[in-house]
């Protein structure tokens, strides 16, 4: 077992047996005789669940509880003598898992052990599905880039950020241009692939603080926090060219290029998320009708377009 269990009581004897009744019930054990000694011992082992007296010399174990449970995911269970006065209740509020009187035969000592490494277990394995899940909630099922929803999500976070503090804030808008005649050519699964690798090839070029999304069926979006439309326009181009250079392997036997149209716009402070991405909208569609395979920046008013023939 890979369960690491902290024995803490000033009683030599005590602590010894239990710490040998522990190991020889297959977990991994350490002692410490003090909460002093205890919370040193933390720092350098990884300990899941600590045993530990409430009287001990120095700070008790209820404040030991107390520490532990602010700035550790460790279990504690508390050992008291009948003639104390501590109530199970006050333990527990402490953020002790339970409480046990001394004295008490080991057996019962590893029955609670193990209830508390069961319900550890549990609360791990939920968190992990709650985790698998918020990730899935956010997460485009074909392409794995984040969904619309977190799209919206994560632009108004950003439009904040740059309204409260003054950053610039980029988004680019990219469309697989003539994809239609992929899918009649090889067929819808075929076209998925290419979405899939497009959408690594966006990732790949793009910093740790950008971000990519899946905004519709063969549109894509990428928000650029703390970005000029001068740096985004080098992203722009990067995903653009990463684009042109690929060579997707479609069945049966063949090889094909795709380009894409992008639109890019930089926030205007205030302005309304969907203003904002309407020009971006605008942008793209204005790479479209100028022959796609190109960027378009779209700063002010559509009149002042600036195509970018790159
Ligand atoms: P344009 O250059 O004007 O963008 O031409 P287009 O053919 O790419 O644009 P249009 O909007 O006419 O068609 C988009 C096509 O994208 C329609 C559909 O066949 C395809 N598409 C949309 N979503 C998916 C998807 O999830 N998988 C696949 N394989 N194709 C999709
Ligand atoms: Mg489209
Ligand atoms: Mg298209």
């Amino acid at each position: 077992m890979d369960e690491h269990i902290l024995i803490v009581d000033d009683d030599t004897a005590i602590k010894d047996s239990i710490h040998e009744f522990i190991e020889r019930s297959g977990y991994n054990s350490l002692t410490a005789s003090s909460a002093e000694e205890a919370l040193e011992l933390l720092k350098s082992n990884r300990v899941n669940v600590i045993i530990t007296d409430i009287m001990l010399p120095g700070e008790d174990g209820l404040h030991l509880t107390d520490l532990v449970k602010q700035n550790h995911d460790i279990d504690v269970i508390v050992m008291t003598g009948y003639s104390n006065d501590y109530s199970y209740s006050e333990a527990i509020n402490k953020g002790a898992s339970d409480l046990i009187f001394k004295p008490f035969r080991f057996e019962e000592l590893l029955l609670r052990l193990k209830k508390v490494l069961k319900n550890r277990q549990v609360l791990q394995d939920r968190a992990r599905v709650v985790d698998k899940l918020e990730e899935l909630a956010i997460t485009d099922g074909l392409t794995k880039l984040y969904n619309l929803r977190h799209f919206y999500n994560q632009l108004e976070v950003e439009i904040g950020r740059s309204n409260r503090y003054g950053h610039s804030l980029s988004l680019l808008l990219l469309d697989i241009d003539n994809f239609k005649v992929y899918n009649d050519s090889y067929g819808h699964l075929e076209g998925d692939k290419i979405l899939v690798r497009l959408s690594q090839i966006i990732k790949s070029c793009l910093r740790n603080m950008d971000s990519a999304y899946r905004y519709g069926g063969e549109e894509f979006t990428v928000i650029l926090p703390e970005t000029k439309g001068k740096k985004a326009k080098n992203v722009a181009n990067r995903i653009k060219t990463a684009v042109e250079l690929e060579r997707f392997f479609l069945e049966p036997d063949k090889i094909s290029t795709i380009t894409i149209s992008i639109g890019l716009t930089e926030y205007f402070k205030k302005e309304q998320r969907s203003t904002f991405i309407k020009r971006a909208d605008q942008a793209m569609y204005n790479s479209k009708a100028k022959g796609r395979n190109r960027i378009s920046s779209l700063f002010v008013e559509p009149a002042s377009d600036q195509d970018n023939n790159a």
